[in-house]
């Protein structure tokens, strides 16, 4: 198959082309898929996208036209995709539905740890030749309550991983993960209450009309003081205002985050000036704030499993004309 990669990133390049084993013609692009690109695709079978491709109603009428028959994601999510369009044209589309749940939460607990035990402190006061420690306690994690908040795969492979670390787990789901509790005994209870007693808060669900704003004034004010919350999910469940504002009053204590809710036209490149955007600035610069730029997944176990899956369902529609991970319902994210 003719295969157009819009978006490629250096870091997934060499990932795509090892998986693909010179099976498809695959040409590589950086550019995102838009009304200004959709023409390249002219002539080829299939196109392969990023979460950040977008590939609305008028996008996908002009891939039909260009005669483009498969899209295949790089991504777990399909927020991007006018998946309805896609089907009246005919277009299939399928997604990476899991890769390696333990690199995002793996990542949570890095920023975690990086936040407690003020890692990224002492490296600064090292640079400066002060090897004071007065600035730099933290506390144990071994018996301090962490509650999780989705407990999905990610969730669930983060609470594993703190359940190691001795703590106690709460956790807020709209479903129990009954193999969760029968493993390590993890306790549901309500968000008000999990919030109420929790060291740790840390976020695995996905970016719903329900969780929209889950995290708000209201829900920060039931914090503990010393609290450090966590965020590797997405960024429009928080309301990043007024978690702010929480943690300038001292509501909770820090914040480890890898993504933030107005992050499209800012990650994944480079720019030649700092980007225009005030509530970032203040994300970015806040003492109390770690971020890194949606990193969690970036594993070369995840990037091998991305690419793998990308190819097979390449590799699926070329041979059988259907693949396994073809989205067939459209579950409502945002
Ligand atoms: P999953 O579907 O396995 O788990 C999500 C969990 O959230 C489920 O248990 C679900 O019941 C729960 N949930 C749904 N709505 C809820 C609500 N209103 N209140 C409480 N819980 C709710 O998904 P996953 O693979 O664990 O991924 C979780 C999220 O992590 C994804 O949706 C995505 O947004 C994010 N993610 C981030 C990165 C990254 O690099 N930062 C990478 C992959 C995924």
């Amino acid at each position: 198959m003719k295969v157009l990669v819009y978006s490629t990133h250096g870091f997934e390049r060499e990932f795509l082309s090892k998986a693909n084993q010179n099976k498809h013609e695959l040409t590589f692009l950086q550019d995102k898929l838009s009304e200004n690109t959709v023409d390249l695709s002219k002539d080829f079978d299939a196109i392969a996208l990023f979460s950040s491709d977008n590939a609305n109603e008028i996008i996908i009428q002009q891939l039909k036209q260009n005669g483009v028959k498969y899209i295949s994601l790089r991504s777990v999510g399909y927020d991007h995709v006018d998946i309805q369009k896609a089907k009246n044209c005919n277009i299939k589309v399928a997604n990476v539905p899991a890769y390696s749940p333990n690199a995002i939460a793996e990542h949570a607990v890095a920023l975690l740890m990086s936040l407690n035990r003020k890692i990224i402190e002492g490296q600064k006061l090292m640079s400066k030749h002060d090897y004071r420690l007065d600035n730099l306690i933290g506390f144990d994690l071994h018996k301090k309550t962490v509650g999780i908040i989705g407990t999905g795969k990610i969730g669930a492979a983060f609470s594993r991983i703190m359940k190691g670390f001795g703590c106690n787990l709460v956790a807020y789901d709209i479903y129990e993960n009954t193999s969760l509790i029968n493993e390590i005994g993890i306790t549901y209870t309500t968000l008000q209450n999990l919030c109420n007693q929790s060291d740790v808060v840390a976020v695995f669900c996905p970016l719903t009309p329900q969780t929209k704003y889950l995290f708000n004034k209201k829900t920060f004010d039931w914090f503990k003081s010393n609290a450090i919350f966590i965020n590797v999910a997405r960024g429009g469940v928080v309301n990043t205002r007024d978690m702010l504002d929480a943690l300038n009053n001292h509501k909770f204590a820090k914040a480890g985050l890898d993504v933030y809710e107005n992050e499209k036209p800012i990650f994944f490149k480079q720019h030649d000036k700092k980007p225009d955007d005030l509530l970032f600035d203040e994300l970015k610069n806040h003492p109390n704030v770690l971020i890194t730029g949606h990193q969690a997944f970036l594993t070369q176990d995840a990037l091998t499993q991305i690419a793998q899956t990308t190819i097979n369902n390449l590799n699926q529609w070329e041979k059988l004309g259907e693949s396994e991970n073809e989205i067939l319902t459209i579950q409502q994210t945002l």
